[in-house]
């Protein structure tokens, strides 16, 4: 599966950060990491700075995958309302997934000011309604967070209008939102991970998995082994084939960046993210270098040859939507790409153990539109589940959570 197409800016901005090797001996370790992206650095940086001897493997390069072609907006509001999620897990568990991406947010702040210079920024997200119909939605939709201690305002058109220059009916703004270059993180995070002790190697893809009692053996394409006591499948939208429980639908978004626009020219959008109620919606924030970059459109193209002829096309279709918003903004796509990402039925992800293993495989599977936030969650998550403590979240984000009516 190729997860990208066309340009994805983090890779072409940044490069090659740093060398791995690829793995020629045979390894043994406390736990083995598969997938080099944010999630797999995420996690691993988690459980090394917490003691654990960690070996992460990459069939690519370090953050060649979705990552690379992430536009990394951060944010715990996820693609299923607070009500329409109420509804599908009840209230409670609800409120605490909601929480818990919140709580993700401020961790992905301390770490990424502890990292430094991996172009994060705390934001504001705008959430407008595209349509008049969508106006009762959204408000029962704030009213529930506000119930709930979530801090965020109403705004009517003409607030809309004066703070931000556009046309919308209403939106919630939620002053707890970041951006980042992931494909930064992921790098400064697998170096820190390599200072700490930890072993890094790409180019090195694992074919096979065998769940023992004791430790799990993996191998690799070149029939090396690693022995581990637990193993971490972080390997993104390529995890699915893993497991023969059906879990989520792999989709195409599409993007595209400008060249850096002055500050007096992208005003309240330098700090401010948007996205609207419309599926699938148009989503857009600023970059360090003020930049804008937009993505959208998404599809059900999973064929990365039909998606590289779409990228063009769906560049464009970006620049009308975003002009239509922002008629005297200008703006030209500098690089434009597609990537895969997955949904959930309910949009939570999946994180924890497959029965098809048992219980030494994990699988951290950060799935639906704010993936990075459910990243940052779940290494937490998964690094309780390795030393077998409790998390509030480990059951609704399980594979079992299934009899909700989430996944297969
Ligand atoms: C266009 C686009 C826009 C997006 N926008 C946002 C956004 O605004 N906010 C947000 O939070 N999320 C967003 N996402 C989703 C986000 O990018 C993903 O959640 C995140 O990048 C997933 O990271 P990952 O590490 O799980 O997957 P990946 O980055 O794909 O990493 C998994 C890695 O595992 C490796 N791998 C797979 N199989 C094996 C194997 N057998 N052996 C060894 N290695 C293996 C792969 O090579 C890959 O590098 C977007 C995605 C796209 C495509």
């Amino acid at each position: 599966m190729d997860l990208k197409s066309g340009y994805p800016f983090w890779a072409v901005k940044n490069g090659l950060m740093q060398a791995f090797p690829k793995l020629t001996r045979e390894v043994s370790c406390d736990v083995v990491v598969v997938g080099g992206g944010i999630t797999g650095a995420l996690i691993a940086h988690e459980l090394g700075c917490h003691g654990h001897d960690v070996v992460v493997v990459e069939r690519r390069d370090i953050g060649w995958g979705s990552s690379a072609a992430s536009t990394a907006l951060l944010q715990y509001e996820i693609d299923t309302h607070l009500t329409e999620l109420s509804e599908i897990v009840g209230e409670a568990e609800a409120v605490k997934a909601y929480r818990g991406c919140a709580q993700a947010i401020r961790d992905i702040e301390t770490l990424a000011r502890e990292v430094g210079d991996v172009d994060f920024d705390r934001q504001q997200s705008l959430y407008y309604a595209s349509e008049e119909e969508d106006v009762s939605s959204l408000r029962r939709e704030f009213e529930l967070r506000r119930q709930h201690g979530f801090n965020a305002d109403w705004l009517e058109r003409d607030d809309i209008r004066a703070r931000f220059g556009f046309e919308a009916p209403c939106a919630i703004l939620t002053p707890l939102a970041a951006r980042l270059d992931p494909y930064r993180m992921a790098y400064h995070l697998f170096a820190r991970l390599l200072a700490g002790g930890g072993r890094v190697f790409d180019r090195t893809e694992i074919v096979d998995i065998r769940p023992g009692e004791a430790r799990v053996t993996l191998t690799t394409t070149d029939a090396i082994s690693l022995h581990c006591r637990h193993l971490v499948m972080a390997a993104g939208y390529e995890s699915q084939p893993w497991i023969d429980q059906q879990v989520a639908s792999n989709r195409s978004s599409y993007a595209f960046v400008t060249d850096p626009i002055a500050p007096e020219t992208l005003g309240s959008l330098a700090s401010t993210m948007i996205w609207e109620s419309a599926r699938p919606y148009l989503y857009l924030r600023s970059t360090g270098d003020g930049r804008l970059m937009v993505g959208g459109e998404d599809d059900d193209v999973d064929i990365p040859s039909r998606r590289d002829q779409k990228v063009g096309e769906k560049a464009e279709i970006l620049v009308k939507q975003v002009k239509a918003l922002f008629p005297d903004l200008s703006i030209n796509p500098t690089f434009s790409w597609g990537g895969t990402f997955a949904e959930t039925d309910d949009g939570l992800p999946f994180f924890g153990p497959h029965e098809q293993y048992g219980p030494r495989v994990h699988f951290a599977m950060a799935y639906g539109g704010n993936g990075i936030s459910y990243s940052m969650l779940g290494a937490g998550l998964l690094r309780a589940l390795i030393e077998e403590r409790s998390h509030p979240l480990s059951e609704l984000f399980s594979f079992s959570r299934g009899r909700h009516g989430a996944g297969g």
